[in-house]
């Protein structure tokens, strides 16, 4: 028997990552009374890490094998599942999931933590245009979304401003600009990247749009160039909602923030088919526990909140709560990020430093593939951008020893690498279900995920890998290498779709404003609602398409719909 908590709430928030960060400050500052229910153990700066050397580290960082014991699947991501900040991300062996054998799928960036992804993601943030939001009409293929450029613009604005980003304005109708800090300045690889490809080939390379600081904001100070962002900030200077949005939710004094709370499924009052509450783990205790409200949102990242969804099945949602259309689980879409390119500019590398300030971004190049003014490409749809990185450093590989060695070893090297980021079709076949055979520590049914590559996004990574040669010989880059791997397992963790948002009803799980078509006072604000993946990363559009949702969740309470 489960214990129930007494208060009643007016929304339960599940996660409280980027999705979930926005619901609850825009709710709780409105003065609506929230509960928060998050997976992990609570964020501070006392856990950041971004100026500790490594030697100060028990294995130093070198011991990879001890972080792969509980974390064999996000060790995978070693830059930032590490010895640094491993007890941020999900155990493995204590929170499985399964696929078929011949479809692996490494579920990278599951992280227990409040902030979810936030803590340790790339920072990536670019808008969606409406050559994505109606690519079906362009190209025929898949659903537009039920909405448009002009419905979100004002909430990328809100959230810009709060956010703080960094960027250059292009003017460009398929990546619109945004409200931008000061940009980043480029570094002489980057300039000459740009300059030469825009000239010779007409692509633009722009500084990449990233949510760090260059001026102070909302008391966070701006960047201080140390680099490594996913093990924190103590002068929260990278967007991460654990001491932003949920920190401001949690001033309101009207937010309460439930650690160690694993959501398990969301609980119905058949009779009048509303959500009334949510059944969750204690993760310290093991204890059941039931919390009510009036609403309920999903921000447990795509996959997580299909799964309470799925797990929720009762005698009127057989197969899954608010699944009447059996669209729920389908149409997984991450992006293709296995090909690329990398060469070097030796003329342009200056004396390396082991105490140079580091960029905690690069460059990137904006799609260029089936947009206005060019013929449809003939070998896919849709299209990808790139992020580049570029790298001033020692010659750590120089061969020999002694006095050559320490000659060899600061010849500078400076490379320059691509890595595309492409679109992926909705794809029915593609999707996740409950693996009814196993079940995580805390009882809770896992999942078990279908993922693969289509034929286009085969013909993509080709191409990008070809695209990528090309702009580094037109940029006057040496020693060029390219790569085009199949994605599987290790897609980008930017996984979306699996509770579409559409206007039908029978082909779509959520409305426009992300409340599922079968119960009103239900939503789900993360990725999970994407109609379509666009190649530019998603996070951006989570958060203001959840600050629009919460305003209409918010007029439909005042109307007394909810
Ligand atoms: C290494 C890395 C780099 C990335 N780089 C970029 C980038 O450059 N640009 C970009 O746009 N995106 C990037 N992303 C993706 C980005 O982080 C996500 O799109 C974004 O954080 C998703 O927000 P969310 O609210 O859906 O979920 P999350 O931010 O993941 O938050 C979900 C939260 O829900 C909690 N939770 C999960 N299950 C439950 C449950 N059952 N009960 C209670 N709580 C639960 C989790 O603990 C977590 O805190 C990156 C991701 C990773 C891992
Ligand atoms: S590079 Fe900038 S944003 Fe990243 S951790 Fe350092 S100061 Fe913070």
């Amino acid at each position: 028997m489960a214990e129930s908590t007494t208060q009643k709430y007016d929304v339960i928030v599940v996660g409280s990552g980027a999705s979930g960060g926005w619901a609850c400050k825009r709710l709780a500052e409105s003065g609506l009374k929230v509960a928060l229910l998050e997976a992990g153990r609570p964020q501070s700066s006392a856990n950041f890490s971004e100026h500790t050397p490594a030697f100060e580290l028990k294995y130093r960082n070198l011991a990879p094998e001890i972080v792969r014991k509980t974390r064999p699947i996000q060790s995978q991501m070693g830059d930032v599942c590490n010895e640094y900040t491993q007890d941020w991300f999900v155990n493995d062996i204590e929170e499985p999931y399964t696929t078929p054998a011949d479809k692996p799928f490494n579920w990278l960036g599951r992280l227990r933590m409040t902030g979810g992804r936030t803590n340790v993601w790339g920072r990536v943030s670019l808008r969606f245009s409406d050559w994505d939001f109606k690519a079906a009409s362009h190209d025929g293929y898949g659903e537009d979304w039920p909405i448009g450029y002009k419905d979100i613009a004002p909430y990328y604005d809100l959230v810009e401003k709060y956010v703080g980003i960094t960027g250059m304005a292009e003017g460009l109708e398929e990546l619109p600009d945004g409200q931008f800090q000061p940009p980043m300045g480029l570094n002489c690889q980057e300039s000459v990247f740009r300059d030469r490809v825009k000239q010779k080939m007409g692509r633009t390379a722009t500084l990449t749009r990233s949510a760090n600081l260059t001026q102070s904001l909302n008391g966070r100070g701006p960047c201080h160039y140390c680099g490594p962002c996913e093990r924190g900030c103590v002068t929260k200077s990278y967007f991460n909602s654990a001491f932003t949005t949920v920190a401001d939710a949690l001033k309101s004094g009207n937010c309460t923030l439930v650690s160690n709370a694993m959501a398990f499924k969301v609980l119905m009052d058949a009779d009048n088919n509303r959500a009334r509450g949510v059944l969750y783990i204690d993760r310290i205790t093991r204890a059941p526990r039931e919390i009510q409200a009036r609403a309920v949102i999903l921000c447990a990242q795509s996959q997580e909140s299909t799964r309470i969804l799925l797990n929720s099945a009762n005698s009127q949602y057989p197969n899954g709560l608010a699944n009447s259309s059996g669209v729920l689980g389908h149409y997984l879409m991450a992006h293709v990020r296995s090909a690329g390119g990398r060469g070097e500019f030796p003329e342009l590398a200056p004396s390396p430093s082991l105490s140079a300030p580091i960029k905690p971004l690069g460059i990137y190049i904006v799609r260029f593939r089936n947009m206005k003014g060019n013929p449809p490409f003939k070998k896919f749809l849709r299209g990808y951008g790139f992020e580049c990185d570029s790298n001033f450093d020692f010659n750590w590989g120089a061969p020999g020893f002694g006095e050559a060695y320490k000659k060899a070893i600061r010849e500078p090297r400076a490379e320059f690498s691509l890595t595309g980021f492409g679109e992926v079709l909705p794809r029915w076949d593609n999707f996740v279900e409950i693996d009814k055979e196993v079940k995580d520590v805390y009882g809770i049914p896992v999942l078990k995920i279908h993922m693969s590559d289509g034929e286009n996004e085969k013909a993509m990574i080709k191409d990008i890998a070809e695209s990528a040669g090309e702009m580094l010989a037109a940029a006057g880059a040496k020693n060029i290498r390219t790569r085009a791997n199949p994605s599987a397992p290790r897609w980008a963790a930017h996984e979306a779709g699996v509770a579409r948002m559409g206007s039908d009803p029978k082909k779509s799980v959520l409305d426009q404003f992300q409340q599922t078509h079968d119960i009103k006072n239900l939503f789900v604000m993360d990725a999970s609602g994407f109609t379509s993946n666009p190649c530019q990363n998603p996070t951006l559009t989570i958060m203001a398409l959840c600050v629009r949702s919460c305003d209409h969740l918010m007029d439909e309470m005042k109307r007394s719909n909810i």
